[in-house]
């Protein structure tokens, strides 16, 4: 591709909003435009690195036996009320209406239009297993959509959905999709990590992500610094590390704490330390109201909150509920002597502890000398708190570690979630009807392009892993009053297209600075540079991932490239 023929514009300036680095570099390398909050253009150079992600992840799952299809955007709303995700999706699913004002969603995920499409075509267990796909634009409605398409309202997902006649069949289908995911990483050449995860809203038994490892990562992965063990930390499990303090228990008594609401606060004016605090929370969930009780130090994880009491929607309570329930002001709750709620929660965070400190259920009072089952009784004990760093690696007991990471892929072990609901059987070989077996798997095809920047750039531009680069080659004539220089780099570039490079040719009629500036900007991996030494036959020769440029001779340059292009791609598988 010649450069003045294709819609590449750069951009010196960085966009305000972009407040990550892929965002502020697809956007000056142009290889993106925003049109609206979270709704962008893929300019050429953009849309070929999507082209080569979709490639890779089209071939690794072909050659994991799965089969392409391609489902609606649009589906209608009935299929959605089967399962109750109509309702339960929230504010998060578009939904339109034809003119005959019949509800449609544009599909987020396509869990029940592909469970629609095989109970309606699969009959016999001779059919199964079968594992369908497709690359298709998804919408949602995301809340914040930010840092460009890392997370957009449409994007890019390779989404697959695999049906068996067992759970050892399902099984199988998810460990060979993990397989594959790691495959399909590696090959687009970056570091990543595969860690359990939380099932959330597609629902369903067992999950794990696949995480870029990124600073500007949205997620929090606790890893463990001696095992294998990792996890989003939505759902991963810290053992606590401090033990609560024993001593003989003591007894209650209420202690006036003007104007101390936080647990630092009532610590330091009573002057014990913080672990010693019943922090109590008070959460409203689909019509009921919980208390949770955690150690002072530590934070409620609302995911475990959800899935320990199977709530769809959760939220803090109101000053109105929390009032009602323990006659106090916010700051004051305690974990005794509470009207109308449905359960008591304890992290096991403060289990066998003794002594605690507490609100007192009064304004500016706190309890002291509070003890578990005289004072109150949880009506259950489990981990409900955020783990950190230092928390105990639940397999093997050796510290956690946190680190930061970008959601690239999603295995999840569906089992019969979707098939129950929307009766997707077969006959089995004795003919009796069962249900199939599910499992589903996701790519954000347009986030891995912006992940791969977030770990491979410098304070130049994008430095692309070459699996990924929109073009292999650019080629720098930079001699302008010298006819030579620009001739050498046609021949050149007809030479490496007719051998299958695919190299981009800088004719513009620019500086030589504004011409490197911009090659280091759009980041592809092989520089050639005609210069001054097209007189003695030589080329310089640069890869955007070192410093040093060679001279080469002319003589043999593609045979070179495309070493050093196969050297590359291999590198990264
Ligand atoms: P997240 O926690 O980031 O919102 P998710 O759990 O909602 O992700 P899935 O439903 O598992 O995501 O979707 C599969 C994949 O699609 C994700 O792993 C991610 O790579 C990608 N993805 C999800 N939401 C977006 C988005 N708004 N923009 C771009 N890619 C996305
Ligand atoms: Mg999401």
């Amino acid at each position: 591709m010649r450069w003045s023929k294709t819609l590449l514009e750069t951009l010196k300036e960085t966009p305000a909003e972009a407040e990550i680095v892929s965002h502020q570099l697809m956007v000056r390398a142009g290889l993106i435009r925003k049109l609206a909050a979270g709704l962008y253009n893929y300019l050429p150079l953009g849309f070929r690195v999507i082209r080569k992600i979709e490639q890779i992840v089209r071939e690794e799952m072909d050659a994991a036996g799965a089969v392409e299809v391609q489902m609606p955007i649009l589906s209608p709303a009935e299929l959605w009320q089967e399962t109750g995700r109509w309702s339960k999706y929230g504010a998060e699913l578009f939904r339109v209406k034809d003119r005959h004002e019949r509800d449609f969603a544009l599909g987020p995920t396509h869990e029940e239009i592909i469970t629609d499409m095989v109970r309606k075509s699969v009959r016999s267990y001779r059919q199964l297993p079968i594992n369908l796909y497709q690359m298709h634009t998804k919408f949602r409605d995301e809340i914040r959509p930010r840092f460009g398409v890392m997370r957009a309202r449409e994007f890019i997902m390779k989404d697959a959905y695999s049906f068996d006649r067992d759970d050892k069949g399902a099984e199988d289908a998810y460990k060979k999709m993990f397989e594959t995911y790691q495959s399909i990483f590696k090959r687009c050449g970056l570091r990543f990590k595969a860690v359990e995860a939380d099932s959330g809203a597609i629902g369903g038994s067992f999950s794990s992500e696949f995480m870029v490892l990124a600073d500007t990562g949205e997620e929090a992965i606790a890893s463990c610094t001696k095992c294998s063990y990792a996890a989003n930390v939505e759902k991963a499990q810290g053992r606590i590390a401090s033990p609560n303090i024993q001593e003989a228990p003591q007894e209650k008594k209420l202690v006036a704490t003007p104007g101390k609401h936080t647990v630092e606060e009532v610590a330091e004016f009573l002057q014990v330390p913080i672990t010693r605090l019943a922090k109590t929370m008070l959460y409203f969930a689909d019509g009921k109201l919980y208390a949770v009780v955690i150690r002072g130090d530590r934070e409620v994880n609302e995911i475990k909150l959800k899935n320990a009491i199977a709530a769809t929607e959760l939220v803090l309570a109101n000053p109105e509920q929390i009032k009602q329930a323990t006659g106090a002001p916010v700051g004051f709750a305690g974990p005794f002597d509470l009207k109308g709620i449905e359960k008591v929660l304890l992290d096991d965070s403060l289990e066998g502890a003794v002594n605690l400190v507490s609100g007192g259920n009064q304004a500016d009072t706190h309890a002291t000398g509070v003890n578990l089952g005289r004072d109150f009784t949880p009506t259950e004990v489990c981990d409900l708190r955020v783990a950190q760093a230092g928390d105990l690696c639940p397999s093997c007991g050796e510290p956690l570690t946190i680190e930061r990471g970008i959601e690239v892929g999603h295995v999840f072990k569906l089992g019969l979630k979707y098939s129950q609901a929307m009766k997707a059987t077969f006959l089995d070989e004795a003919g009796k009807e069962q249900y199939c077996v599910m499992g589903c798997y996701g790519i954000g095809v347009s986030r891995i392009a912006a992940a791969a920047i977030e770990q491979n750039h410098d304070e130049f531009g994008i430095c692309w892993p070459l699996p990924l680069a929109p073009y292999q080659v650019v080629l720098l004539p930079v001699a302008p009053k010298d006819p030579k220089a620009r001739e050498m780099a046609e021949a050149v570039y007809a030479e490496l297209q007719a051998a299958g490079v695919e190299a981009l040719l800088d004719d513009r009629d620019e500086r030589a600075g504004i011409k490197f500036k911009d090659a280091d900007l759009i980041g592809i991996p092989l520089r050639l540079t005609f210069g001054k030494s097209v007189a003695e036959n030589k080329i310089e020769l640069k890869r955007r991932d070192q410093k040093e440029a060679e001279l080469v001779p002319r003589l043999g340059i593609v045979a070179r490239i495309k070493m050093l292009c196969a050297d590359m791609l291999s590198a990264g598988a």
